[in-house]
């Protein structure tokens, strides 16, 4: 960069990198955040090295001043690279990535003062309920009254007044101090002899500050968050930085809690829920390598981590890793991919690996680390098909005879259940039974979902919400309403009638949306304040609960239909997932999956256990349709409000589409969600070779086709969910 000029890319989606002076005294360098002038407004903006990114010279006289540098730590050289490489394998605006390592525009801001508080351990006089659970809940935690509420699940009201009677005080905090630093011995456990030996593999990579991504392979409570510890250990050892990716927020609260034991304080946690003051004093400590371990959903990932010794993505065949909105990537490849600009190991640890990366093992790209048994006495659970055709649940029941039993001797003996069923709300589908009618989302393709809890009908995809009706919208008749098929809410119900004296708790993304909730559900699962879990995916997540010991699979079947192409193996995985809930402690735990097709591949491999001869046949059924790992797509999704518009476009596209060997071009064709927020949406499928430049090919043919601004078009390489 010339002394006067400086290249910058600017937080703006649709432009490319613009030139700006540099005026004389400011002290700019590739990796500055400055602030740039465009037009009327002022942005932010990063400056680059201008030879990576070659555009058109613009003369000395035509450019604007660059109006300051913040008061913020550069973006650093490795981070810049992966964002290059992000940009270009993703064919995403390099604005639209660099905003997620901005993460917020308040980095400009200067140190600041905050109000918390604090118990005080001073009882008040009057004593309701409510106090008593918020002090019970709060304990030796401090925060601002707002958090506290949250944490206690009591109303801000009731937080004030303990203020005001003394039980808390307020505090002034600098939300600029310091994380406290994990001790790498506070609760060092003895590890088995296997996990030793894995554990001293881990350290010696992190140690040799070389690439090398890991497949940390074992089954649920083999101990891999505990051998992975150790190598989070020699990391802060080292006095350099880790980042553990997890695949929910939700699992933030129990990981905090468990990192807390093990080192003696809480990581950083870097999630949507932060508020603007928690997500500025991360964002500072990370970018100035004082915060040495972070833990945090996807986004964490491009954060200007300085001195990056660890990667760690826990739960790495999750699907929630791949992001669906904005720039569409995967976050265990991307994870992968800053791990090579960093130097420094990439450990993806999970029971179920994805196909991929056990592909990236047989290829030697990735090493292999195995801990092949339970730790301790902990055994792994037996697995029961139920074969819903000859044990059906009575009429209008879920439940089918063989788990009742099994869930009343579960009950008795005081141990804990979790029904599984991947499906949110009461009923998917409500239809009229006098004229047929269904509801159906006005936005999207999709039905309208019953949420009895809250009275409403919901759609899963956009959001929009109606209340229930009394009456048919359609031919107006009274109660003639009736709810098909089942979800939790509806499963719950049944559950309630079946064991009246016990405790059932429903579990989506709908009754645990924060950290704080999950605390709180693990906090009654502990207390054994709950009997019987109903949950989504949600709950087949990392949790470990000792006195949980039997899990009953609702409708193993339900992922399989659709014709996905990983729906096998997701079925799979799933299940292997939540039925590794059970048994986890001293007690032996058993697991029930009702299906209608017992004799299904997936359905013998849960039963035998024998996951690797399904493996197997699953990698050769890819092998021979040149589908994931072996050969690739792209998605090339066109949508508008405008459907001619959107169809008009996507069948442009399909004219221009290269004819080259070794890639080919499916559709247009309606996407899967033909309809999705009010947008028309029409797709077209790349299929190529593994080793072919789709990005190259896609670049060419997508700059070659003009297309309205009402028309939307979006590009998904390695996309999912089709
Ligand atoms: P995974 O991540 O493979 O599911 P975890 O690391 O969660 O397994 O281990 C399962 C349970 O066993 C946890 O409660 C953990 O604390 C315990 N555990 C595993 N290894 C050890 C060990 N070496 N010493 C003590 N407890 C252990
Ligand atoms: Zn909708």
């Amino acid at each position: 960069m010339s002394s006067s000029r400086a290249r910058v890319i600017v937080m703006n989606s649709a432009l490319g990198p613009l030139d700006y002076r540099v005026p004389h005294g400011m002290d700019v360098a590739p990796g500055s955040i400055v602030i740039a002038p465009l037009g009327p407004r002022q942005l932010l903006g990063v400056a680059w090295e201008a030879e990576r990114l070659p555009t058109e010279e613009v003369g000395d006289n035509r450019l604007r001043n660059l109006l300051g540098v913040a008061d913020a730590p550069p973006i650093p050289a490795n981070l810049r690279r992966l964002i290059e490489w992000t940009a270009d394998y993703y064919l995403a605006p390099m604005a639209s990535v660099l905003r997620m390592a901005l993460a917020s525009t308040s980095a400009l801001e200067g140190a600041k003062l905050a109000i918390e508080y604090r118990a005080t351990g001073h009882v008040p006089d009057r004593l309701t309920p409510q106090r008593t659970q918020a002090l019970e809940r709060i304990g030796d935690r401090q925060g601002i009254i707002r958090e506290l509420a949250t944490i206690a699940d009591v109303s801000d009201a009731v937080v004030r007044g303990l203020v005001k009677a003394g039980a808390l005080e307020g505090v002034e905090v600098d939300i600029d101090h310091p994380y406290p630093l994990p001790d790498p011995d506070f609760g060092a456990p003895d590890l088995s002899a296997d996990q030793q030996a894995v554990a001293a593999t881990a350290c010696n990579a992190v140690d040799a500050r070389a690439f090398q991504p890991f497949l940390l392979d074992g089954v649920t409570g083999s101990g891999k968050t505990e051998v992975y510890f150790e190598a989070v250990a020699a990391a802060i050892a080292a006095g350099r930085q880790t980042l553990v990716l997890l695949p929910e927020i939700a699992l933030t609260e129990p990981f905090l809690k468990r990192f807390h034991a093990r080192f003696g304080c809480e990581p950083v946690a870097w999630h949507s829920d932060l508020r603007q003051s928690q997500r500025r004093r991360a964002w500072r400590a990370i970018a100035t390598g004082q915060a040495l371990v972070t833990v945090g959903a996807r986004s964490a990932l491009f954060l200007p981590y300085p001195n990056l010794g660890l990667i760690v993505v826990d739960e790495a065949h999750e699907t929630s890793f791949k992001q669906e909105e904005g720039v569409h990537y995967h976050a265990r490849d991307v994870a992968v991919m800053r791990g090579k600009f960093e130097a420094c190991p990439v450990i993806l640890a999970t029971a179920t690996p994805a196909i991929e990366t056990r592909q990236q093992v047989a290829l030697g790209r990735y090493a292999e680390l195995k801990l092949p048994g339970r730790y301790g006495v902990a055994q792994m659970p037996a697995i029961e098909a139920i074969d819903l055709l000859r044990e059906p649940p009575d009429r209008g029941r879920w439940i089918a005879p063989r788990l009742i039993k099994a869930i009343d001797e579960t009950l008795e003996r005081g141990e804990q259940v979790l029904l599984f069923l991947n499906r949110r709300g009461y009923a998917p589908l409500t239809l009229c039974r006098t004229c047929g009618h269904r509801f159906q989302c006005p936005n999207c393709t999709a039905w309208m979902v019953e949420h009895r809890l809250i009275r409403r009908l919901a759609c899963h995809h956009c959001g929009h919400v109606i209340p229930t009706p009394r009456a048919c919208p359609e031919c107006g008749e009274e109660e003639s309403l009736v709810a098909c098929g089942p979800g939790v809410e509806r499963i719950a119900d049944e559950a309630m009638a079946l064991w009246p004296n016990a405790k059932v708790a429903v579990v989506t993304s709908d009754t645990i949306w924060s950290p704080a909730k999950a605390a709180e559900f693990v906090h009654r699962m502990e207390a054994r304040e709950i009997d019987i879990v109903v949950g989504t995916q949600l709950v087949t997540k990392g949790y470990h609960f000792p006195n949980l010991t039997l899990v009953g699979v609702i409708d193993a079947d339900l992922g399989l239909a659709g014709g996905d192409l990983r729906a096998a193996e997701r079925t799979f995985q799933q299940i292997m997932q939540v039925a590794g809930r059970a048994g986890r402690g001293e007690k032996p735990g058993h697991v029930y999956i009702q299906t209608h097709e017992p004799t299904a591949p997936v359905m013998e491999a849960l039963v035998s256990g024998d996951a690797e001869s399904f493996y197997a046949a699953e990698t050769e059924a890819r092998r021979d349709s040149d589908t994931p790992p072996f050969g690739r797509f792209a998605a090339i999704v066109v949508s508008s409000e405008d459907k001619d518009a959107a169809l008009d476009t996507a069948r442009a596209l399909g004219r221009a589409a290269p004819r080259i060997d070794g890639m080919e071009v499916f559709g247009p064709a309606p996407a899967p969600l033909a309809m999705l927020r009010g947008r028309h949406r029409f797709r077209l499928l790349v299929h190529a070779k593994r080793a072919f430049d789709v990005q190259d090919a896609i670049r060419a043919w997508l700059g070659g086709v003009d297309w309205s601004a009402k028309v939307r078009v979006v590009v998904d390489v390695d996309p999912y969910n089709f």
